[in-house]
């Protein structure tokens, strides 16, 4: 049989399946195979009788880690996204799978024989081997060490001996760190209120993708365990995806003690031998359901009755990386060929979701309720010109200070959230508010200090830079970074009694660090939380009454068409952080341009009105979803090999247009930061609408393909996160 295999190398010039000798396996097979003149894994992606090539070498048979199912995945992913064979392979099966090594292989353990004394032993060593003598000595000292380190300390011949000699004792221990801890929770069940069951009843009966709307504290989570649950008591499987920031303990903890040991959870916490371990459990079917960040929609299971992507507007859903995939489309995929109900669940979903399920082509289901006996708590909404006019220059406004010193007094707990995305670009007229944005997009202008100039990220246009306020004349136009040490400082002066916590990348650069802040806050050991969008997530803590937005508008003004959404999906989030037991919650927010439509919507959580005047805009202004925004980024050391494949890339693409017709925006020019890690950056941007998306990506990734800089890569993007 002549085996078709993938090797474990990610590179272009060997993406495509080379010939070997081997028995009938299955496809999706691993094998060990010589390549060049290494031995390498690979994987069978298929089969036939004959070969054009003679002298074909030899596949060994390993195992059979994929299955046919992933395989199709892997064609799917392959087309839609432009990727190598071997970089989704390698998201089917855990690293310790791609290692030559038997995967379950353990480290051998040494200790001195308890059973006797040293002296007895070291007599039995004997005077003369001083090295077998000192290596004895530290096994006991040290209640053993692992016998690799034995031998790099004292050398092989020296632990052999000992070996020989029968003085020590060895174990096979799996080299694995102690687990993330879960905080126990017990098992709490309760009755489904009526919109919750309805929602339950319509998943488990009903087919295709839902969008479930439910405001934070609805009762979202409820109805996935339930679904999944109904899944499993018909024999069926289940993935749920959850943002990576919100797999907290607590999270893990109540799944745990729902579902026990049929859940198997893939957190980034995990190491190579926890996450072999997690991965062996699903695919034996010994677990049934996977949790994890995105990618556990990779998981190995089979007959899936429900996927669960919640939070399914979270941007971290799109891996911007290779392999660069949408994890809702390859959710889509999976739920299609299980015959899976695919469940999207938000508080304030995607403009283009909602958009599906306003169509009818998502089943809509909404919560439109809070569990607990209080409602949402009550925006308030401060303009900060106006405190800049009447003489207050400090980050607080009078109301925001007030209301931290009265939480303060009656012993509840206040969070203060500061934007701090793509704080420090864009332009604003602390007089009158005004900002500069591109007259032909509609979107605020960044600025680039390296060339002094404002830019428009998505139209290349460029402007002056201003030093007036065009609109009042005023000179205070600047941008300015406040980060959060600075509101920190402030924060002390205002209140010098009270206990602070910061959390931003800074103080949270090891996970541990970022479990410790939240889990000291939520015993109380501070008053305040300072953060930036890392608290706005997932964590429920009962004694937080207060929550500030500062700089409530700064994501609004990131150059990027989503700013919008974004920022009402922002304050949505940080508002339900208040008042989630049973006291009373207030968010004040802190903003330059209140009469912004978002804070309009966003004060009232009126999810439905800022959707349907953000949808009009994007229809307006020709934004996703009504089109679909892909990036050729080119790059390379050499700007004049990175130019040439640009120019050759944007004239095929103009002919790939006047063949298709129009899109509706298509320009070349030097990416919003020109150079980065030493690598020149240039790209050809195009907009096009949804119909004409299908037939024309696969022409657009053999355009990128065919006008690769010669020293460098080109990469292609769908609406991208970020247009740096
Ligand atoms: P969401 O995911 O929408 O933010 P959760 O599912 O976390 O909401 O629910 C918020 C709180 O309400 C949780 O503590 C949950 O245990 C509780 N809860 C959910 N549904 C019910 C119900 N039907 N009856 C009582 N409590 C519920
Ligand atoms: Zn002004
Ligand atoms: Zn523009």
């Amino acid at each position: 049989m002549i085996l078709q295999v993938v090797v474990d190398i990610s590179h272009s010039d060997v993406d495509r399946a080379f010939d070997y000798l081997g028995e009938d396996v299955p496809i999706g097979s691993r094998v060990s195979v010589e390549f060049g003149k290494k031995r390498l894994i690979g994987f069978v992606i298929g089969k036939k009788q004959f070969s054009e090539f003679s002298q074909l070498k030899e596949a060994i048979y390993l195992d059979t880690p994929i299955s046919s199912e992933q395989l199709e995945l892997m064609y799917f992913l392959r087309k839609a996204y432009n990727l190598r064979y071997i970089d989704i392979l390698r998201l089917f099966v855990p690293a310790k799978l791609r290692d030559e090594r038997d995967p379950e292989y353990t480290r051998i353990f040494l200790n001195a024989d308890p059973s006797a004394p040293l002296e007895d032993l070291l007599e039995k060593v004997g005077q003369r081997a001083e090295k077998q003598a000192e290596a004895l000595k530290y096994l006991a000292a040290n209640s053993g060490q692992y016998l690799s380190v034995m031998n790099a300390k004292f050398g092989v011949a020296a632990v052999n001996a000992l070996r020989q000699k029968g003085v020590v004792v060895e174990s096979a221990v799996h080299d694995r760190q102690t687990p993330l801890n879960t905080l126990k929770k017990q098992d709490k069940r309760v009755e489904l209120n009526a919109d919750q069951r309805t929602a339950v009843e319509k998943i488990v009966n009903g087919k295709g993708v839902f969008l479930l709307h439910g405001v934070t504290g609805s009762g979202k989570t409820e109805v996935y365990e339930c679904v999944i649950e109904r899944m499993l008591s018909l024999g069926k499987t289940a993935i749920m995806l959850v943002p990576e920031i919100s797999l907290t303990p607590q999270v893990l903890g109540l799944f745990r003690a729902r579902f026990g040991d049929s859940v198997a959870i893939l957190h980034s916490g995990l190491n190579a031998s926890e996450r072999y371990d997690e991965w062996k459990r699903l695919k034996s079917g010994e677990a049934k359901i996977a949790i994890g960040a995105r990618s556990a929609i990779f998981a190995p299971l089979e007959n899936i009755g429900a996927i669960i992507i919640d939070e399914e507007h979270d941007a971290s859903y799109l891996s911007e990386s290779n392999p660069r995939y949408d994890t809702k489309s390859v959710a889509k995929f999976r739920a299609h060929l299980n015959g899976a109900a695919l469940v999207l669940g938000s508080a304030t979903p995607d403009m283009e979701s909602y958009l599906k399920a306003s169509e009818g082509e998502y089943t809509l289901l909404t919560l439109p309720n809070r569990i607990s006996k209080y409602s949402l708590p009550e925006m308030e909404v401060v303009d900060m010109v106006q405190e800049f006019r009447s003489g207050n220059r400090s980050m607080f406004s009078l109301t925001l200070k007030e209301a931290i010193e009265e939480t303060l007094c009656r012993g509840e707990q206040a969070m203060l959230f500061l934007n701090r995305r793509g704080f420090a670009s864009f332009i604003r007229c602390k007089e009158c508010g005004y900002i500069a944005k591109c007259e032909d997009c509609d979107i605020s202008l960044t600025y680039h200090k390296e060339d002094n100039e404002l830019k428009c990220h998505y139209c290349g246009k460029r402007y002056h830079a201003i030093t007036k306020c065009p609109n009042c004349g005023s000179t205070e136009i600047r941008q300015g970074k406040v980060g959060t040490e600075r509101v920190v400082e402030e924060l002390k002066k205002l209140c010098p009694n009270a206990k602070i916590l910061r959390m931003d990348n800074d103080t949270t650069q090891s996970k541990d660090a970022y479990f410790k802040i939240l889990s000291s806050f939520s015993a109380h050991e501070a008053d305040i939380l300072v953060g930036t969008q890392m608290i706005a997530k997932g964590h429920d803590f009962p004694n937080v009454t207060l929550v500030g937005i500062l700089e409530a508008d700064a994501a609004l003004y990131f150059s990027d068409y989503r700013s919008s959404e974004r920022t009402f999906q922002l304050i949505t989030q940080v508002a339900g952080r208040a008042g989630r037991a049973d006291k009373k919650g207030r968010v004040i927010l802190q903003t330059y341009a209140p009469r912004h439509y978002v804070f309009r919507f966003g004060r009232t959580y009126d999810y439905l009105g800022f959707w349907k005047k953000e949808i009009n805009t994007r229809m307006v202004t020709k934004f996703p979803p009504y089109t679909k925004i892909v990036r050729m980024l080119f790059t390379s050391e050499d700007e004049q090999d990175v130019v040439d494949a640009t120019k050759s890339a944007y004239r095929e693409v103009s002919e790939l247009e006047r063949k298709c017709g129009k899109f509706v925006y298509l320009g070349a020019a030097r990416s919003p930061v020109t150079k980065m890690n030493g690598l020149i950056r240039y790209q050809v941007m195009m907009r096009v609408v949804p119909e004409q998306y299908a037939a024309l990506i696969g022409d657009i990734y053999a355009i990128a393909d065919g006008n690769r800089p010669k020293k460098g890569s080109v990469f292609v993007e769908v609406n991208p996160q970020s247009l740096i």
